[in-house]
């Protein structure tokens, strides 16, 4: 789950890591009082959660309390990239000598978190990395361990840091990881840090994703979710806590469990047919939640729709009931195979039902499922 700036600094505020005074406002009225408090030179962010809000005027520098409330008139009315600005975070105006990039995230490969640096902030790492490798710097951390001080000084002379900065570094990057280990971040960008001409060290922007599967024993973190950033979809999608992914092709595969999901996605990909989206109904689905499936595999606009069950903590018979509601209103045909826990009671109560677009097609295993689906789609290709 994404955070909001504003709220990712309320955290590294209680991790002692220095962030910009200010606060976040829903109204022009509040952003004229913070903004006042402040002395009259801010900075107004667009709290979207999304990227790409400097270049699409979410940010914007005010000289005085007047233009800050005439700029927050305008960014309030924007939409940036689909998302609605209801909120804006208002900031005192830092005066920036240098910006470097400071970023916590777990490294899927190394199966620990790692922390980048670069000499350069207000970049896009993933570019960096790519172009000037060697103008980042790594450290894996080991999650037992913790950050320790001695990693943070090799950072500081790999960004080629002043002596004079490296002990507030130190603080810094101690302080992030604490924040990121202990509100269990899947990532934490700081992009930039910057050091002011006196020499203050802060953190600039934060963008920080907590671990969805942390959240059942997190309240605190769960209850910061900003339901007005999320479309339809993956609100539907939470709600039924269906796993779904958009994807842009043609087949949508709906399978229980990851593991038998993407399976199915690799043997259509072997035919040269693409999902159009992937769908984890999870263990033990019930009526409704197949139906919510459906609809989201629907609005990917996909020309057949392929389920594939495997009946263990999931009845086959009770996702049948689900699809029996619903089928006879998909306009695309369906391609079934259950095996398992009652199997042959979900073919039998499909039997003679049919989609909008025909028969139900059943196939008894995921490679006969995919080849009826790919079949399909070269048909309803011509
Ligand atoms: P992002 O575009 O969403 O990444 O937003 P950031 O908070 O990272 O801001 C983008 C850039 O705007 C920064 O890298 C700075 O160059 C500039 N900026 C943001 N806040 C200030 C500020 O207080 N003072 C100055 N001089 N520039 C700022
Ligand atoms: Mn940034």
């Amino acid at each position: 789950m994404k955070l909001h700036e504003y709220q990712a600094q309320n955290i590294l505020r209680q991790y002692g890591v220095p962030v910009p005074g200010g606060d976040v406002a829903t109204s022009v009225d509040e952003v004229r009082h913070i903004a006042t408090a402040l002395g009259g030179r801010v900075v107004l962010k667009a709290q979207v959660l999304t990227g790409g809000r400097g270049r699409a005027g979410g940010i914007r520098l005010a000289d005085d309390v007047a233009q800050a409330e005439r700029l927050a008139d305008v960014i309030f009315g924007m939409r940036i990239q689909g998302y609605p600005v209801s909120k804006i975070l208002v900031n005192e105006a830092l005066e920036i000598e240098r910006e470097v990039y400071l970023g916590m995230m777990l490294d899927r490969q190394l199966a620990q978190p790692v922390i980048v640096a670069a000499a350069e902030g207000n970049v896009e790492i993933s570019r960096v990395e790519h172009e000037t490798p060697e103008r980042v710097w790594h450290i894996p951390v080991d999650p037992l361990l913790g950050l320790r001080v001695y990693q943070v000084r090799d950072l500081t002379n790999g960004i080629g840091l002043d002596r004079t900065q490296w002990d507030t570094f130190v603080r810094v990057a101690m302080g992030l990881y604490r924040a990121f280990a202990e509100n269990e971040a899947v990532l934490l960008e700081v992009n930039p840090l910057v050091i002011c001409p006196n020499g203050r060290m802060v953190s600039l922007d934060a963008r920080m994703i907590v671990d969805d599967n942390a959240l059942f024993r997190r309240r605190d973190l769960a209850e910061l979710r900003d339901e007005t950033q999320e479309t339809e979809r993956e609100q539907l999608a939470r709600r039924y806590s269906i796993h779904y992914v958009s994807l842009n092709g043609e087949v949508a595969c709906l399978a229980n469990g990851a593991g038998l999901a993407m399976v199915t996605m690799d043997l259509l990909r072997a035919r040269g047919i693409r999902p159009s989206c992937f769908i984890d109904l999870g263990g033990g689905a019930r009526a409704e939640r197949v139906q919510a499936a459906l609809q989201l595999a629907m609005a990917d606009q996909p020309r057949v729709i392929l389920i594939n069950v495997f009946g263990g903590v999931t009845r086959c018979d009770v996702i049948a009931e689900g699809l029996l509601a619903v089928c006879g209103e998909l306009d695309v045909p369906l391609v079934l195979r259950f095996d398992g826990w009652n199997a042959q009671q979900a073919y039998d109560l499909l039997a003679g039902h049919c989609s909008a677009k025909g028969a139900i097609h059943t196939a008894h295993s995921s490679e006969e499922a995919v080849g009826r689906a790919a079949a399909l789609v070269k048909e309803t290709k011509q």
